[in-house]
């Protein structure tokens, strides 16, 4: 932590904060030029709160140096996590893997028309949601376990694995049997709670980034889930909440390239939800490539005026196709191949 003294400090008033960060088990180091003192303190402590210093007489700004997080950060796995599945399929290596499906599952045959379409097209994994967190509670609230099951039939047909959302702890051993990954959603980024308990999951958790989170926010939400002791942990970007109204989130592809940077996490792009607006998703999930995702997931329906939920934001199955044959050819460019 870096500690810059104002200008017009008295020599007590550095001995003061000097003590206080000694006291708190730092140890400082003194740099005095002719018109203002910057103590440098360290021996990072993690639950230490920088405004107990930055509240003392005469101190200007403090900074931060070290995360705050510490098992998400990449130090602690420079090489990076790849996450290996059942079949073979990694995420978080050179390959990049492509998740589709609506984004509720409505019925047997709106889901395993869906689920031949994208597989047809090369996804690897079917998205679909069978606990729906809707704005309102009026709207659509999910099939439950028989969407559950629907899924993990219409996975096991086409040589799909199965992601769905995980909305809270009871649901979590419900889930186990038919999902390969468990969602955590915007909305529950920082339910701790939950976050707590999916560390003691064996399975792959893909973790959302919350409508107005800061990346620092996210990273520490995820260190949650590694800190129980599961360290399978995607990020997904999937748009914030900005002043921007053109579109229903800002899909915040800079994020991806920070969060490569900051943590080993494998990272995944949501365009659907990212942008809101169909003709918006195959330009952010191009660009999602070409920014390093390893991941994309993408809304598609076999019928989207028809959907029950986010219709308007899904591609239908022939733009998915065709979505992705031009990853194909963007990944080459980045040194990556889709799975
Ligand atoms: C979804 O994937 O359908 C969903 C609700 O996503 P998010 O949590 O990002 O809004
Ligand atoms: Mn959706």
């Amino acid at each position: 932590m870096i500690v810059a003294m104002q200008e017009n400090a008295t020599e007590d008033q550095i001995q003061h904060v000097i003590a206080e960060l000694v006291k708190r088990g730092f140890e400082v180091h003194r740099s005095t030029g002719v018109t203002q003192t910057v103590l440098g303190a360290v021996g990072a402590k993690v639950d230490f709160d920088i405004r107990d210093i930055e509240v003392l007489p005469a101190v200007g700004q403090v900074h931060r140096i070290s995360s705050p997080y510490k098992l998400v950060g990449r130090t602690f796995r420079p090489e990076g996590t790849e996450i290996r599945f059942r079949n073979g399929l990694t995420i978080g290596g050179k390959e990049v893997v492509i998740m589709a499906g609506p984004c509720s599952v409505e019925s047997r045959a709106q889901l395993f028309s869906t689920a031949e379409a994208i597989a047809a097209a090369g996804a690897r994994v079917l998205r679909g949601g069978a606990f729906k967190p809707r704005s309102s509670p009026y709207t659509f609230q999910g099939m439950g376990e028989e969407g559950l099951k629907l899924l993990r039939e219409a996975g096991e047909k086409y040589g799909l694995l199965v992601i769905s959302e995980v909305m809270e702890i009871s649901q979590i051993d419900l889930m186990e049997p038919y999902i390969d990954i468990y969602q955590v959603g915007a909305r529950n980024m920082q339910n701790f709670n939950l976050l707590r308990e999916l560390g003691h999951s064996r399975k792959p958790i893909m973790l959302k980034r919350g409508i107005s989170a800061t990346i620092e926010e996210w990273l520490l939400s995820a260190e949650y889930i590694l800190s129980g002791g599961n360290y399978n942990v995607i990020l997904c970007e999937r748009g914030i909440r900005t002043f921007e109204t053109f579109t229903r989130n800002t899909m915040d592809i800079s994020a991806i390239p920070i969060c490569k940077k900051l943590s080993h996490l494998p990272v995944a792009a949501d365009p659907s939800h990212g942008t809101g607006l169909r003709d918006k998703v195959a330009p952010m999930a191009r660009a999602a490539v070409a920014a390093g995702a390893d991941s994309v997931i993408v809304e598609v329906h076999c019928a989207p005026e028809k959907a029950l939920s986010d219709g308007a934001q899904s591609l239908y199955p022939n733009q998915f196709a065709e979505l992705m044959d031009q990853l194909r050819v963007i990944a080459p460019a980045v040194e990556r191949k889709i799975a």
